[in-house]
């Protein structure tokens, strides 16, 4: 489907194609794992099939009819030549690790990224001798300071979660460009409703399906999508060996889930922005980061990069975090809003994040770096995600809890 339909359009058209046999239009799921063939002249080991997508279908690890429109879906919405759809975010984010590093090779990520894509680097990538160096990607002085002769790519989150900190992702693609390496940019929480990377000039965007995307809280998944000689030498080296193939079943749900993304990140962001501008006046709220707040310290570069919002925000309270955070945990708290980790689904979920255990498991900052964190974070943060409640029943539903430690 060509890029002239407007972006809304392209959410509930791309990747569908009439079924040739009955004509339906909802995507069938293809459970089949694997299919019949013609064996003459076809060789079916990836190593002598630069692009698995051009093959016919032969087993569903290596690529699915149902996976396959919404690989194309996404490459739509993200303006991207070809895409991987992989089991969970995480399972992306490694397959385009393991994809585009070898021992020897240097990696730059944010030093607030998300805590798996850290850890993957901490404990994972360091013992296979890649040296990855975390920098604040805000700061773009620091990442050409960064930059290596074997640095490989950088890879960028924004809004980053967490913190909510922005990446400007036009100047870092130009550092990018500049030396000759790739970027890469994490894009969930933005979703393609408020920011398209490769149109900002990322090479690859990256996303958690299982976030707004999916926006239902049913299906795990993951994407990488850029251009194909990039992506598929990935897939055919990497993405069939590690099998973090995305199900059918969830592929589809996923599909679904992408028919409402403009009309769900529409009330999403307008639901967040009558909440965050709520808790910015309650009395035991010391900071709310939130990217349609006037107070955000990057707010030039939020609306300058986000044409929505999104629906993630982050607080600190004033004193006893951890009294709050049990109070709405208890049976006589919240009551709409569900205490449990994960974000962009169509019910609100809240979770506390203490920063000594977060610096301690995973981001290890120190010095000015802790501080600006701190800045950000407090002692602790309340990470809510704001659903497709009415905003008022939301905000009541804190507040109820809010008001007792008042
Ligand atoms: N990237 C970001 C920005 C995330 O928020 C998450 C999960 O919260 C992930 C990647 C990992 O996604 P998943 O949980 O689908 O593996």
């Amino acid at each position: 489907m060509t890029s002239n339909y407007d972006l809304r359009t392209l959410t509930v058209h791309a990747g569908l194609k009439p079924d040739p046999s009955t004509g339906a239009i909802a995507p069938n799921i293809v459970a089949s794992s694997n299919y019949t063939f013609k064996p003459e002249g076809v060789a079916f080991s990836a190593n002598l099939n630069p692009d698995l997508t051009e093959m016919p279908f032969f087993y569903s690890r290596w690529t699915n009819p149902t996976v396959r429109q919404l690989e194309e879906r996404m490459c739509a919405l993200e303006s991207a030549e070809a895409a991987i759809a992989t089991a969970s975010g995480m399972g992306a984010v490694s397959v385009l690790f393991f994809g585009l590093l070898k021992a020897g090779d240097h990696v730059i990520v944010s030093d607030v990224c998300y805590p798996g894509v850290r850890e993957l680097c901490t404990d994972i990538l360091t013992d296979l001798n890649i040296t990855c160096t975390a920098v604040n990607l805000s700061n773009l002085s620091a990442v050409r300071e960064a930059l290596r002769p074997n640095t490989r790519f950088i890879h960028a989150e924004s809004p980053c979660n967490p913190l909510l900190r922005l990446t400007d992702i036009a100047g870092l693609a130009a550092i990018a460009r500049e030396a000759g390496v790739l970027l890469s940019v994490d894009s969930t929480v933005a979703t393609p409703v408020a920011t398209q990377p490769i149109m900002l000039g990322a090479h690859i965007v990256v996303h958690s399906l299982t976030k707004f995307i999916n926006g239902h809280g049913d299906a795990l998944g993951g994407i990488i999508c850029g251009p194909k000689v990039v992506i598929e030498p990935i897939r055919s080296k990497v993405a069939i060996r590690i099998g973090a193939t995305l199900s059918p079943q969830s592929a589809w749900l996923i599909l679904r889930g992408i028919d409402s993304l403009f009309a769900r990140m529409d009330m999403i962001s307008r639901n967040a922005q009558h909440v965050a501008e709520s808790l910015e006046k309650h009395p035991l709220v010391a900071r709310v980061i939130y990217p349609g707040l006037a107070s955000h310290p990057q707010r030039e570069l939020a609306v300058r990069q986000m044409q929505n919002f999104s629906g993630m925000m982050i607080f600190q309270v004033k004193h006893n975090p951890e009294g709050v955070a049990s109070a709405m945990a208890a049976d006589n708290g919240l009551k709409l809003v569900h205490f449990a980790v994960s974000l962009g689904h169509q019910r609100s979920n809240i979770v506390m994040m203490r920063t000594d255990e977060l610096m301690r498991s995973t981001y290890h900052l120190e010095g000015s770096a802790l501080e600006e964190y701190k800045s950000y974070a407090g002692d602790a943060i309340f990470r809510l995600s704001v659903g497709l409640e009415a905003s008022k029943d939301i905000v009541a539903d804190l507040f109820a809890v809010l008001d007792r430690f008042v």
